[in-house]
C-alpha cells in the first residue's frame, strides 16, 4: 500500500506550487482533485497524459457553498478524501498605510478564511474516510515580522488556525501541519524584481526555492512518514529566518568583524 493518501484535494492547483504538489502526488499514485478559481484542466490533462489520475474542480476558496459543492463532487465520484492542501493564496506587498481596507479584507478572505472554510468542509468526509493529513501553506511571513500587514496577518492566522485544527481533528486521525516557504520562484513574485534581488542577499542558500523543493515538504507531511507530526510548523526557506540577518551582515562587512 502507498504511504501517501489515496485522494488529495489541492487548492490553487492550476499554477505555481499547487500544480507542482498535484503533479508529484499523482506520480505517487494519488488521485488528485485540483481546485482553483482559474481553469485547472490543463494540469489535469498533463497528469492524465503522464498516466496519473486527477480531476478539476472550480473553486473560489472564499465561498463556503463552493467548498460544499466540491466536497460533494468528490464524495460522489471518489467516495473518500484523505488529504487536503490549502495552497491557494495571494500576496499584496504593501506597507501598512498603503494597505486599503479592501486589500486587507481580500487577502484575509483568501489566505485565512479560505483554509477555515476548507477544513470545515472536508473534515466530515476525511473522518468518514478513516482520517488523513491536511497541509496548510503559510509562509515565513506567518512566523516573523513582515512589512505587509495583510499578508503577514493572514499567514500568522493560518499558522494558528493549523494548530487549532490539529487539536480538534486528532480524535478523527486527521493530522494538520503548516509549511512555511521563504521565497519561491512562481508568478506570485512576478514583477517584484528589486524586492527579490534584495531579499536573495539575505538568504544563506543564495537563491530562491524552486516549487519542487516545497513540494518535498508537503509530500512528507501528507505521507505516513510524518505519522507522529501534527500541529507542527515546517520552514523551507534556505536559512532566511534562522540566519538571514547575520548572513547579510557578514556579506556587507566583508568579514571585517572586529
Ligand atoms: P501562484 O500565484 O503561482 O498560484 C496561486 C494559485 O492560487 C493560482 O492558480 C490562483 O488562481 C489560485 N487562487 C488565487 N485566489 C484563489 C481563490 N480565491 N480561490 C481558489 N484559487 C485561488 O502562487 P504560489 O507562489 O504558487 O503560492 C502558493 C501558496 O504559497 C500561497 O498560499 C502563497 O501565499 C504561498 N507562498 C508563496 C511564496 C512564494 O515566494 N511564491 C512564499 C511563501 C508562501
Amino acid at each position: 500500500m502507498s504511504e501517501y493518501p489515496d485522494t488529495v484535494l489541492v487548492t490553487g492547483a492550476a499554477a505555481g506550487m499547487g500544480a507542482s504538489h498535484a503533479r508529484a502526488l499523482a506520480k505517487h499514485g494519488t488521485h488528485v482533485c485540483l481546485a482553483d478559481i482559474a481553469d485547472a484542466t490543463p494540469v489535469v490533462e498533463e497528469i492524465e497524459n503522464d498516466g496519473g489520475s486527477a480531476s478539476a474542480h472550480a473553486l473560489d476558496v472564499t465561498d463556503p457553498r463552493a467548498w460544499a459543492r466540491v466536497v460533494e463532487e468528490i464524495r460522489k465520484t471518489r467516495g473518500r478524501l484523505t488529504g487536503l492542501v490549502n495552497n491557494a493564496g495571494i500576496s499584496r506587498r504593501l506597507e501598512f498605510l498603503d494597505t486599503t481596507d479592501e486589500v486587507w479584507e481580500q487577502v484575509l478572505r483568501i489566505n485565512l478564511s479560505g483554509p477555515f472554510y476548507g477544513m470545515k468542509a472536508v473534515a466530515g468526509l476525511m473522518r468518514d474516510s478513516g482520517g488523513g493529513s491536511i497541509v496548510n501553506i503559510s509562509s515565513i511571513s506567518g512566523q516573523i515580522g513582515y512589512f505587509s500587514p495583510a499578508y503577514s496577518s493572514s499567514k500568522w492566522g493560518l499558522t494558528g488556525l493549523s494548530k487549532s485544527a490539529a487539536g480538534n481533528f486528532a480524535k478523527w486521525g486527521i493530522r494538520v501541519n503548516s509549511v512555511h516557504p521563504g521565497l519561491v520562484e512562481t508568478a506570485l513574485l512576478a514583477g517584484a524584481d528589486s524586492f527579490v534581488e534584495s531579499a536573495v542577499a539575505s538568504i544563506p542558500a543564495g537563491r530562491m526555492a524552486q516549487p519542487a523543493e516545497i513540494t518535498e515538504a508537503v509530500l512528507f507531511l501528507l505521507s505516513d512518514r510524518s505519522s507522529y507530526m501534527t500541529g507542527s510548523e515546517v520552514t523551507v526557506d534556505g536559512g532566511l529566518v534562522s540566519n538571514g540577518l547575520y548572513h547579510r551582515i557578514l556579506a556587507e562587512t566583508g568579514g571585517d568583524l572586529a
